[in-house]
C-alpha cells in the first residue's frame, strides 16, 4: 500500500520545475540533487516503485526510488549502476535505456527511463532529472509478437494474410517454400496469381464467406506455383477483424497435400486392385467348385454301382470309405460352391410350404446315423410347424450347427435342441457341452474362412459353415448369433419367420 503523497501541493523549486505540473504527468518523474539524493518525485513513480522514499535522506537509497534494480537480462544492477548514477557521473544524458525495478512486495516493472542532467547557472552540476515510464505490457506484447512471428515463419504451412481486395499483406517463409514467390514478390499483389484461371470463383466464394465472418476450414483444392505448376493444396482461411469487430482482411493457411495426395491416391488404386483379384479369386472357386462337382457325382455313382458288384467284404469296406471320403469331399466343394453364390450376391432359394419338425427330424437322423458318440435330443419341440422356405437350404443350416455342436464338444455326449414357436417366427437354439468360443472371438463368428484360433489339429474345417449359414438365415428376413462360454459350450440361436 503507498502512502499519501507529503508534498506541498504548489512549489516552484530552484530548477524552476513546476512541482504541481508534475504530478499531473501520466508517467514517472524524479529528481535527485548532483549527490544522488532524491529531492522530488511524483505520484506516478512511487507507483512504479511501489513505495515513497523519504526525500532529502541521505539514510535513503541514493539515485532511484526503487527498492531493488536489474538490468533487462535479469541480472542485479547496484543503485550506483543505475542509469541516474551514471549520468550524476559522467555529466551526461541517458536516454532510451531500459531498467527492471522490483517493488517491496517482489513484483517488477520495466521502465524506459529519459535523464538528463541538471546544470545552475554557473554550469555547476546541481541533479538530474529522470522521466521514466513503465513499458512492462508493451515488452510483454512485444515479446509475444516475436513469439507469434517466430512460429508462422518457422511453419512448414503457408501462412498468408491479405485484405478484402484480395491483396496480399503478409507471406511467410512457407509460403515461399510452397509457392516460390519470395515475401517481396508477393506482397502487394493479388492472391488471386495463385490460383488457377478455372477456380477463379473459389475465390470470391470464400471472400463472401469471410465478410461473413465465417471460417473455411480444411478446404481441398488446386494452386498454381510461381513455375506454373499445380499443386494440391488445403486451405484454411479465418477472417482478421479490427479492434471494433469489423473485417478486414483474411488470414490463409494453406498446407502443401500433394504427398498425402499421392498417398491417399495409391492407397485408393491398392484397394482396387484388391477387389478385383478378390473378385478373381471368388471366380476362380465358383469355376474351380462347379467344375468339381459333375465328376465328383460320376465317381460317386460308379462307386455306388461297383459296392453292389463286389462280394468280398473287405473289398466292400475300401468302397464304403471311399464313398465316405467322395461324399466330404462332395460337400466341401458345393460349400465352396455356395461361398462364391454369396459373393457374387447369387445365392437363390426356393421357398416352399413344409413341416419344419420333418425336417429337424430328418436332419437329426442323418446325423445321428454317422454319428454315435453324442445323444442328439430335441426338448419340447412341438409338432406340425408349417413354415415356408427354403427346405434343402434351412437343412444345411441344420446339419452345419449339428455337425458343429458334435465337432467341438469332443468330451460330451449330448445336444440338446430347443425349438420355441412364437407368434409369427419360430425360434430354435442348438446346445452343446463343448470348448464353447472365447468372447473376444464371437463378433467374428460369421465371417467368412474365420476359425477360432487355437483349435486341436485334428479338428478340421475351413470355416465357411457359419458363413453360408448365416446367409441362408438372413435370405429368410431372420436372425442368427451365439451365446458362448469358454471351456463350457455355445448355443447357437437362429429365428425365422413362418412365413
Ligand atoms: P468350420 O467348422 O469348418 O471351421 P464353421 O464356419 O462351421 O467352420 O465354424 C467356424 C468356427 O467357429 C469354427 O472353426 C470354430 O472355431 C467355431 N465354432 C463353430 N461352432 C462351434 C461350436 N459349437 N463350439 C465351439 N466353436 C465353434
Amino acid at each position: 500500500m503507498i502512502k499519501p503523497f507529503p508534498e506541498v501541493t504548489v512549489l516552484q523549486d530552484r530548477e524552476g520545475v513546476n512541482h504541481q505540473v508534475a504530478q499531473l504527468l501520466p508517467v514517472a518523474l524524479y529528481m535527485t540533487d548532483q549527490d544522488g539524493l532524491l529531492t522530488f518525485y511524483n505520484e506516478k513513480a512511487a507507483e512504479l516503485w511501489g513505495r515513497r522514499p523519504r526525500l532529502n535522506d541521505p539514510t535513503e537509497l541514493p539515485f532511484c526510488g526503487s527498492w531493488k534494480l536489474y538490468h533487462p537480462d535479469g541480472t542485479v544492477m547496484s543503485h550506483a549502476q543505475c542509469p541516474m548514477a551514471k549520468a550524476l557521473r559522467y555529466n551526461r544524458s541517458y536516454k532510451g535505456e531500459e531498467v527492471c525495478l522490483e517493488r517491496p512486495d517482489g513484483s517488477r516493472a520495466i521502465a524506459l527511463v529519459n535523464i538528463d542532467p541538471i546544470f545552475g547557472p554557473d554550469g555547476k552540476l546541481e541533479g538530474a532529472v529522470n522521466v521514466f515510464y513503465d513499458i512492462t505490457s508493451y515488452k510483454a506484447m512485444e515479446e509475444h509478437s516475436r513469439l507469434q512471428a517466430s512460429i508462422v515463419e518457422s511453419s512448414e504451412d503457408a501462412i498468408i494474410s491479405k485484405d478484402l481486395k484480395s491483396i496480399i499483406k503478409s507471406w511467410n517463409h512457407g509460403a515461399e517454400k510452397i509457392f516460390g514467390y519470395t515475401e517481396k514478390e508477393a506482397v502487394g499483389r493479388s492472391v488471386t496469381m495463385l490460383i488457377p484461371p478455372d477456380r477463379l470463383h473459389e475465390e470470391q466464394e470464400i471472400l463472401g464467406r469471410i465478410y461473413r465472418g465465417e471460417q473455411v476450414k480444411h478446404f481441398e483444392t488446386i494452386r498454381l506455383t510461381k513455375d506454373g505448376k499445380k499443386i494440391p493444396i488445403s486451405l484454411t482461411i479465418s477472417p482478421i477483424k479490427n479492434n471494433r469487430g469489423e473485417v478486414i482482411g483474411a488470414s490463409k493457411i494453406a498446407r502443401d497435400i500433394t504427398e498425402s495426395t499421392r498417398l491417399k491416391q495409391q492407397l485408393q488404386e491398392n484397394a482396387e486392385k484388391l477387389e478385383q483379384l478378390n473378385s478373381y479369386k471368388d471366380e476362380f472357386i465358383g469355376i474351380a467348385s462347379h467344375e468339381l462337382k459333375t465328376p465328383l457325382t460320376t465317381i460317386k455313382a460308379y462307386l455306388q454301382l461297383l459296392q453292389r458288384e463286389l462280394k468280398e467284404e473287405t473289398q466292400q469296406q475300401f468302397v464304403t470309405t471311399t464313398l465316405n471320403h467322395v461324399s466330404k469331399l462332395t460337400r466341401l466343394v458345393s460349400e465352396l460352391l455356395d461361398v462364391s453364390k454369396v459373393q457374387a450376391g447369387k445365392l437363390a432359394f426356393n421357398f416352399e410350404d413344409f413341416d419344419f419338425d420333418e425336417l429337424l427330424k430328418e436332419g437329426i437322423q442323418a446325423i445321428q446315423q454317422t454319428n454315435q458318440t453324442h445323444q442328439i435330443i430335441c426338448e419340447d419341440c412341438p409338432e406340425n410347424t408349417l413354415i415356408r422356405a427354403d427346405r434343402h437350404r434351412l437343412e444345411q443350416v441344420i446339419i452345419n450347427l449339428l455337425t458343429n455342436a458334435i465337432k467341438y464338444s469332443p468330451n460330451a455326449d449330448k445336444v440338446i435342441i430347443h425349438v420355441t414357436k412364437e407368434e409369427n417366427n419360430i425360434l430354435v437354439s442348438v446346445k452343446d457341452f463343448g470348448m464353447g468360443i472365447p468372447s473376444s472371438e464371437l463378433d467374428k463368428l460369421f465371417s467368412r474362412f474365420f476359425r477360432v484360433e487355437g483349435l486341436p489339429p485334428n479338428i478340421q474345417g475351413l470355416g465357411m459353415g457359419l458363413y453360408i449359414s448365416n446367409e441362408i438365415i438372413k435370405g429368410h428376413q431372420g436372425k442368427m448369433w451365439v451365446e458362448s462360454e469358454w471351456n463350457k459350450g455355445s448355443v447357437f440361436y437362429f429365428r425365422l419367420p413362418l412365413s
